[in-house]
């Protein structure tokens, strides 16, 4: 078996393979975007693919930007939340 690469939450701190984690980037032009591919260059964070972690994090968006080295104002934390809620949710009804 191939090992998948770890990451962990940056809200519960929970380590779980990349793959299970929704991941956020910092682009090069400063923007903050979910990145559901998982490749896009960049300085990343990972959250859980549930309501909780998500809407803890972005919440606290200060401490997201700490982890991105950038700051992000509320209407993209918000934006992103609403993102990745989406996709969560994607994910969730694919895997049932
Ligand atoms: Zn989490």
């Amino acid at each position: 078996m191939k090992k998948k690469p770890q990451r962990s939450c940056v809200c519960c701190k929970a380590t779980r393979d990349k793959g299970d984690l929704l991941r956020v980037v910092s682009l090069a032009d400063g923007s903050i975007v979910y990145d559901p591919t998982g490749k896009a260059p960049g300085r990343g964070s990972y959250l859980c693919r549930n309501e909780e972690c998500i809407k803890t994090e972005l919440k606290k968006a200060a401490r997201l930007s700490r982890g991105l080295r950038r700051t992000i104002t509320d209407e993209e934390a918000k934006a992103l939340a609403q993102e990745m809620l989406a996709a969560a949710e994607k994910a969730g009804s694919d895997e049932r």
